[in-house]
C-alpha cells in the first residue's frame, strides 16, 4: 500500500518549508512532553491522521451520495457513505449527516432546520456549563434567535430541572437545547423529552462532549430521546476535529438541507473518510474499555483533587471532566493554569456557576482525562496527577524556572516518559 498510496510525506514538507515543518514537530514534541488535561482535547490514531492527510482533501463533492453536483465523486461517495452508515449503527440512529465542518458548524444547521430568527429556545447559559453557540450574545445564536437560559441550582451545583420546567411553561421555546461544555453530569434525558412533548418543542441534545462515551457504551444514550444530536468528533470519541449529527427519520430532510446549502458549502472529504474510521475504531471492544475507563480516571482525578482542597463541583464527576473551585486554597483560575502550565500541566481556568470572579480571571479550573486514557494511564497515575496538579497550583509559579515548576516538570516527564504519547 506504502508505494501506490501518495498523501503524508512529511520528508519532502520538510526539505521544501522547514518553518512549517518545524512547527508540525514541535507540536508533538509538546504533545509528548507534558500532561494534557483539556477536558475538550484527545489524541486521535496514526490511521484517523492518514485519511485526514490525504489527497481526498482536494475533492469537491457538493451534495449528498449518489446526489453531487460534481463529477468525479464515485471514490469519495463510498468514504461518505462508510461514515453514515458506520455512525447511524454506532448510536443506533435513524439518520446521520456526516458533513458539519465542526460543532459549531453542526449547532449551526440545527438552527436552522428547526428555528427563524427570532424564534426562542431554552438552553443552558455558558456561565453555568453551556456553549457559546447556545446563545450567547457574541455568537450568531444570540443575536439571531431569541436566547432565555436555565442554570444550575445553588445547592447541588447539578442541572435546576424544576427551572428549566418552569421556564420551559413561561417562554414556550420552540426547541429545548440540552448539553454543554462544562457539565460533570449525567443529563436526565427523560426528564427533557416529556417537557417538550408537553409544550410541543423539539428537544436537541448537543452532546459536543460526551459523545464518545455514549460511543464507547460507558453512559447511557440520548439518541433514544433526543429529536436531534449534535456533537463534535474530535473530543472524547477521538476522531478527527470535525462535527456530525444524528436525527429521527423525520427530521431527516431538514437537516440534510440545512447542512447543505443553508449553511456550508463543499463536505470536506478528507475528514469525512477520517470520521468513517474513528467510527470504526469506536465499535471496538478496545474503545469501549477505553470509554470506561476515561470515567473511572476523571473520578479518581476528581475525588483526589478534592482531597487536597481542589474541591469539585458537584461533589465528582459521571463523566470524563471536572469542574473544580480553587476558592478554598485562594488561587484564582488564571493563576493555577498558569502555574500548571509553567510545570508541565496543560488545562484551563473555568468559571464555576455563581462565579465571583471574570470570565478572564474565574476561580475554577477544569480537568478531563480523555488524553492521558488514550496514553494508557489509570487510577494510579490519576492519583499522581491529583498530587502534582495540587503542588503546582497552591506552592508553584508561573515561572517555569521556580523550584516547585521544575520539581513538579520533572515528575511529568517521569510519567510520560511510561506513558507516551504518539509512541515513537
Ligand atoms: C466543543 C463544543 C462545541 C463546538 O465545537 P467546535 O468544533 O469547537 O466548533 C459545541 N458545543 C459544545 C457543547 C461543545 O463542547
Amino acid at each position: 500500500m506504502s508505494d501506490t498510496f501518495y498523501g503524508s510525506d512529511f520528508g519532502a514538507l520538510d526539505a521544501f518549508d522547514p518553518e512549517i515543518a518545524a512547527v508540525l514537530v514541535g507540536e508533538l514534541e509538546r504533545l509528548r512532553g507534558g500532561l494534557q488535561l483539556i477536558a475538550s482535547e484527545n489524541m486521535s490514531s496514526p490511521e484517523v491522521l492518514t485519511a485526514l492527510g490525504s489527497t481526498l482533501s482536494n475533492k469537491y463533492a457538493e451534495g449528498y451520495p449518489g446526489r453531487r453536483y460534481y463529477g468525479g465523486c464515485v471514490e469519495v461517495d463510498k468514504a461518505e457513505t462508510l461514515a453514515i452508515e458506520r455512525c447511524k449503527s454506532l448510536f443506533d440512529a435513524d439518520h446521520a449527516n456526516v458533513q458539519p465542518h465542526s460543532g459549531a458548524s453542526a449547532n449551526q444547521a440545527v438552527y436552522g432546520a428547526f428555528m427563524s430568527p427570532g424564534d426562542t429556545i431554552l438552553a443552558m447559559s455558558l456561565p453555568h456549563g453551556g456553549h457559546l453557540t447556545h446563545g450567547t450574545k457574541v455568537s450568531f445564536s444570540g443575536k439571531w434567535f431569541n436566547a432565555v437560559h436555565y442554570g444550575v441550582d445553588k445547592d447541588t451545583e447539578d442541572i435546576d430541572y424544576d427551572q428549566v420546567a418552569a421556564l420551559a411553561k413561561e417562554h414556550r421555546p420552540k426547541v429545548i437545547l440540552a448539553g454543554g461544555s462544562a457539565i460533570p453530569r449525567l443529563i436526565d434525558f427523560e426528564f427533557f423529552r416529556n417537557l417538550a412533548d408537553e409544550i410541543g418543542a423539539i428537544f436537541w441534545v448537543d452532546a459536543a462532549h460526551f459523545i464518545g462515551l455514549v460511543a464507547g457504551k460507558a453512559i447511557p444514550s440520548p439518541v433514544p430521546y433526543a429529536d436531534v444530536v449534535s456533537f463534535t468528533t474530535h473530543k472524547v470519541l477521538r476522531g478527527p476535529r470535525s462535527g456530525a449529527i444524528v436525527c429521527k427519520e423525520e427530521h431527516k430532510a431538514a437537516i440534510d438541507k440545512a447542512v447543505f446549502p443553508m449553511m456550508q458549502g463543499g463536505p470536506q472529504m478528507h475528514t469525512i473518510a477520517a470520521k468513517a474510521v474513528n467510527f470504526k475504531e469506536c465499535a471496538t471492544p478496545e474503545y469501549q474499555a477505553y470509554a470506561t475507563q476515561v470515567i473511572a480516571n476523571a473520578k479518581v482525578l476528581a475525588e483526589a483533587l478534592g482531597e487536597r482542597g481542589i474541591r469539585p463541583t458537584t461533589g465528582g464527576t459521571d463523566t470524563h471532566l471536572s469542574l473544580h473551585d480553587l476558592q478554598p486554597v485562594l488561587v484564582t483560575g488564571v493563576d493555577a493554569e498558569a502555574r500548571c502550565d509553567a510545570a508541565g500541566i496543560t488545562l484551563n481556568k473555568n468559571a464555576i456557576p455563581f462565579d465571583p470572579q471574570k470570565p478572564n480571571i474565574a476561580s475554577g479550573i477544569r480537568v478531563g482525562t480523555p488524553c492521558v486514557t488514550t496514553q494508557g494511564m489509570g487510577e494510579a497515575e490519576m492519583r499522581t496527577i491529583a498530587d502534582l496538579i495540587a503542588r503546582a497550583v497552591t506552592e508553584g509559579d508561573a515561572d517555569p524556572d521556580h523550584a516547585v515548576s521544575k520539581a513538579v516538570r520533572a515528575e511529568v516527564t517521569d510519567l510520560v516518559t511510561r506513558f507516551p504519547a504518539y509512541p515513537r
